[in-house]
């Protein structure tokens, strides 16, 4: 990448930077030579998580290796116009599903884990990951992650995991085997972490890989219409729903909460990735600095936590919801019931009050 390898030169950067420059070369010997790679991303994959996967699956098969993507669960449907996405492994409730990953998994040399830093996040894969000879690749952009990993391309300043694996293959100088398929999931993936290029993770570093994944056949209108464009009359009805009756505001703690339980997200039909960007609504409320939107997904109630500025919500979330993220978009579950999990969300507020106000 143009600018690490300008920053290696620049003493002051050298710490932050040379032991990527060792992965690098290690990475290359791994990979000139051919693998099985697996490559794994997190539950209820996002826009990020299917893209880099899908984007780096099309680079390793190009360079010869045998590559699976195997996701822990099913995505939405505004995701799976990606190139390659039919030849995706999603684990379902069938016991088949998980037994046919774990053997890829067992008989993989490498697995790639994009996306996520914490094996938990893959559920019964973790284990199967953990129990693998194989040699391990990281590729993320979360905070604190666990150390499991042989090799890691990890950097939370990188807006996105797909923004990353661009530039692991730019770092290689094997940018020529990004076609138009490639290029379109790694773009999707970094529009959507960026928020549509809005979040403040959004750089200059964004907008150059984004400029040359247009270059390389990345349409901004076709993905952006995809993903953000599209939707079932059943999710609008969802959205409309949740801003007409769901949304709370706390203006002593400047916070906004929706809830939505197994009934009503089954008397709107939603379907997985149907509540996705919700929780963004709450932010949007003049004054709000953190916004959370709880959610019956059957297996567990699941979080998401956006805030403004310096409001952690990494902090939050991995304190009292088991999860974690980046500072300012994180998630989290919980095994109580929704009701149960309002009810501690409230609780912990009083203690976060002082940081709210500020
Ligand atoms: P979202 O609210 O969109 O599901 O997730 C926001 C951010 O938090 C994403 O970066 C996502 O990867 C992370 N995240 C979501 N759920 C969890 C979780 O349960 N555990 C952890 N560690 N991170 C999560
Ligand atoms: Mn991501």
């Amino acid at each position: 990448m143009k600018g690490k390898t300008e920053a290696l030169q620049t003493p002051s950067f050298i710490f932050i930077f040379a032991p990527s420059m060792k992965n690098i070369q290690s990475f290359r010997t791994l990979i000139d030579r051919p693998q099985s790679a697996v490559i794994l991303t997190h539950f209820k994959p996002d826009a990020d998580a299917l893209g880099s996967s899908l984007g780096l699956a099309g680079f390793l098969k190009k360079k010869g290796h045998k590559v699976q993507v195997i996701t822990p669960s099913d995505y939405p449907d505004f995701i799976s116009w990606m190139p390659g996405n039919e030849e995706v492994l999603a684990i379902d409730r069938k016991p088949e599903t998980l037994q046919k990953a774990s053997a890829i998994i067992s008989a993989a040399t490498v697995i790639f884990c994009l996306d996520f830093s914490n094996l938990s996040r893959i559920n019964d894969l973790g284990a199967m990951v953990k129990a693998s000879a194989a040699t391990k690749v990281l590729i993320d952009h979360h905070l604190e992650p666990e150390k499991f990993a042989a090799f890691e391309q990890w950097d939370t300043t990188s807006a996105s995991t797909a923004g990353l694996v661009f530039e692991l293959i730019e770092q290689l100088e094997e940018t020529h085997y990004i076609d138009q398929d490639i290029a379109s999931c790694l773009y999707a993936g970094l529009m959507t972490d960026t928020g549509g290029f809005r979040h403040n993770n959004t750089h200059h570093r964004e907008f150059q890989i984004a400029s040359r994944l247009v270059s390389m056949g990345a349409d901004p209108h076709e993905i952006a219409k995809e993903v953000y464009d599209t939707n079932t009359l059943e999710r609008l009805r969802l959205t409309g729903y949740v801003l007409s009756q769901k949304l709370n505001v706390l203006p002593e703690y400047r916070t906004a909460y929706m809830t939505l339980s197994q009934d009503e997200l089954r008397q709107f039909g939603a379907q997985t990735g149907d509540t996705e960007g919700l929780v963004n609504y709450g932010l949007s409320i003049k004054g709000v600095k953190l916004a959370v939107l709880m959610y019956d997904r059957k297996e567990e109630i699941k979080l998401s936590f956006r805030s403004l500025e310096d409001f952690s919500v990494n902090e939050m979330a991995r304190k009292y919801f088991d999860g974690g993220g980046h500072k300012n978009a994180s998630g989290g579950t919980t095994k109580l019931s929704l009701e149960q999990t309002l009810k501690k969300f409230l609780e912990i507020l009083p203690e976060y009050k002082e940081q709210l106000q500020k």
